[in-house]
């Protein structure tokens, strides 16, 4: 099984202050995912199995952010919060069906799964999952289609669940022989690509100390930045779940990367 985020970085105009779709982008990206799985490289067993997850951009960070979703908050303070929740969860529904819409536009059998319908977290993190759908899903040939959602939480009421805990969680508990994660730069620098000309690739990362030193540099935004991503995936690399990030702004790269050519990027393992 295959798993590929799509960041929201690259499916929408992130900066945008009203939701935009990025079609161009999105667009490509179906025709790549469907030559990819076309192509007679990819091994017939992988055929069967991928599951894509996307980011929010542009459609959930506005709400998030507004009602400040996930923060601590004062009881009297519910009644707003909740209608903060219910944009939010509108908002990303309506970038999922854009997403689905476009994968199904190109003959990809895509089903829409909404974290918040049936996932919990306990102080932000995911504790109750039931999997079993999206596993029936795989088994018929479906693609799973998830997303970042804001959520119910033990802990703070409610909490965004990013799409990168999902896809971490997914990978681990479905146990992916792949995990791809498209996003707008060409993987992880020793510091912000987009504020310093002098950023260096770093081409894998095996540890967290080799993020500590991200920490200061990186932009974060309500789900965590490009710290929060690799701080999931080497959860991942702990288990023998390896992952790659590339950049999905390039044309040829998220084909290339689902038929395990190699592409530029940062490849997060453990030696
Ligand atoms: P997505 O929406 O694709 O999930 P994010 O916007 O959350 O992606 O994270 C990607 C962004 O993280 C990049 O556009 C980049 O500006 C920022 N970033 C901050 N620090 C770093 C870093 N050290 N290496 C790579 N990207 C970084």
């Amino acid at each position: 099984m295959i798993i590929l985020k799509i960041g929201g970085s690259i499916i929408t105009e992130k900066n945008s202050k009203e939701p935009k779709v990025d079609y161009d982008n999105l667009n490509r990206i179906c025709e790549e995912i469907k030559e990819s799985f076309s192509s007679k490289n990819i091994n017939a067993d992988l055929m069967d199995g991928l599951v894509i997850v996307h980011g929010a951009g542009s459609f959930g960070h506005p709400p998030a952010k507004e009602y400040k979703i996930g923060q601590p908050f004062p009881n009297e303070e519910f009644p707003e919060k909740r209608i903060g929740f219910s944009k939010t969860q509108l908002a990303v529904k309506q970038l999922n069906t854009y997403v689905c819409n476009a994968l199904i536009d190109h003959g990809l059998p895509a089903v829409s799964m909404q974290a918040s319908s049936f996932v919990t977290t306990t102080d932000k993190r995911i504790y109750d999952f039931d999997l079993d759908f999206i596993k029936n899903y795989l088994k018929n040939g479906f693609i799973p289609v998830l997303y970042g959602d804001p959520v119910l939480d033990e802990k703070y009421r409610m909490a965004i669940l990013s799409g990168d805990q999902i896809l971490q969680y997914v990978a681990r508990f479905l146990v992916s022989d792949r995990v791809v994660l498209g996003t707008d730069v060409d993987g992880v620098y020793d510091k912000n690509p987009k504020k310093h000309n002098d950023a260096k690739l770093i081409e894998e990362v095996n540890s967290i100390e080799d993020i500590i030193k991200m920490e200061s540099t990186t932009n974060i935004d309500v789900t965590g930045g490009m710290v929060g991503k690799v701080k999931e995936l080497l959860s991942l690399a702990e288990i023998g779940v390896d992952s790659e990030i590339i950049n999905a702004n390039h044309p040829g790269v998220i084909a290339a990367a689902l038929q395990n050519k190699k592409v530029k990027g940062t490849k997060i393992t453990k030696i």
